[in-house]
C-alpha cells in the first residue's frame, strides 16, 4: 500500500536557523507513528510543515504519493483529509462542547442549521470516542486541561481525517488521563488512516506507537522499535540525557 505520506529530505529555516536539517520518515496507513526528541528538537515544526503553517526550504512531503503537501495551502490540506492538533488547546470557550465538535467539522456553525444527518452522526460519534458526549451542551470554557484536549481530538475527528497529527496530546495530564488518552489513541488506529503523534514523553509513547523516530536538533536520530530505541547509545545520550 502507497504510505499516507512520506517526507524527504525537509529542510525548514528560520533566518540563518535549521529547525529541521534533512529529516526524512514515512508514515504508513493503519499504524501510529510517534517522533519523539526533546524540546526544540523540531517536531512542532515538523507538523506545521505538513500542515501547510510552515514552508519547507527544500524537501518534499507527499500525501498518497501524489500531493506535494510542502506547495499546498492550509485549507487544501486540511480539504485533502490531513488534520492536526495543535500543542497547546485552544477550543472556544463560550461555545458548547458540541458546538466546537461542530466547528472541527468544517464549514462553520451555520452548518448546524443545515441539520445534515452525516455531521450530526460524525459530530455526535466524534464526542462519544473521546468520552464527552455527556457533556456536549457545557460551554467548553467548563472542561478540565485534560478534557480539552480530548475536545480537540473529537474536533480534528468530526471531519473523518485520513492523517491525523496530534502535537503533545499528553501536556499536562495526570497519569490517570494519560493512561486514558493512550486507550483513545489506539482506538483510533485504523486501516484507512494514518496518526502521528509527536511527544516529548517516551512512556506514553511507548503505549501507542508502532513505529517510533527520534527527532534531534532537526535529523533523525534513530528509526525502530521502542525497546531498540531505549538501548540505542546516542538515544540515551543526546535524549535521555545519561
Ligand atoms: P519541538 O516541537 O520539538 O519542541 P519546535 O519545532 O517547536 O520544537 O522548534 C524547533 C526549533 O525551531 C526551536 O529551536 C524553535 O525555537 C525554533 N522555531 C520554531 N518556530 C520558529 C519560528 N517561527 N521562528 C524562529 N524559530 C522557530
Ligand atoms: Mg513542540
Amino acid at each position: 500500500m502507497t504510505p499516507a505520506i512520506v517526507v524527504d529530505s525537509l529542510v525548514v529555516q528560520f533566518g540563518s536557523f535549521r529547525a529541521i536539517d534533512g529529516f526524512s520518515v514515512v508514515i504508513n496507513y493503519g499504524e501510529v507513528q510517534s517522533v519523539i526528541g526533546p524540546n526544540g528538537a523540531g517536531k512542532s515544526t515538523l507538523l506545521d510543515v505538513i500542515s501547510g503553517v510552515t514552508r519547507a526550504r527544500t524537501g518534499s512531503v507527499v500525501l498518497d504519493g501524489q500531493v506535494d503537501l510542502s506547495r499546498s495551502s492550509q485549507e487544501a490540506i486540511a480539504a485533502g483529509g490531513v488534520r492536526r492538533k495543535f500543542q497547546k488547546p485552544s477550543v472556544f470557550e463560550a461555545l458548547t462542547v458540541e458546538e466546537n465538535v461542530w466547528l472541527g467539522r468544517g464549514g462553520g456553525l451555520w452548518r448546524r442549521q443545515d441539520d445534515r444527518l452525516a455531521d450530526r452522526e460524525h459530530v455526535a460519534a466524534s464526542l462519544r470516542t473521546v468520552g464527552l458526549a455527556e457533556r456536549a451542551q457545557e460551554p467548553a470554557g467548563r472542561l478540565s486541561h485534560g478534557e480539552k484536549q480530548w475536545l480537540e481530538i473529537a474536533m480534528v475527528l468530526s471531519s473523518d481525517p485520513k492523517v491525523l497529527l496530534l502535537d503533545e496530546p499528553v501536556a499536562g495530564l495526570s497519569d490517570e488521563e494519560r493512561e486514558r488518552t493512550a486507550a483513545l489513541v489506539k482506538s483510533l488506529r485504523s486501516p484507512d488512516r494514518a496518526i502521528v503523534v509527536v511527544e516529548h514523553d517516551m512512556g506514553f509513547v511507548e503505549k501507542i506507537a508502532d513505529r517510533i523516530t527520534v527527532m534531534h536538533e532537526g535529523r533523525s536520530l534513530f528509526e525502530g522499535p521502542m525497546a531498540a530505541v531505549r538501548n540505542d547509545a546516542r538515544v540515551v545520550e543526546v535524549y535521555l540525557g545519561r
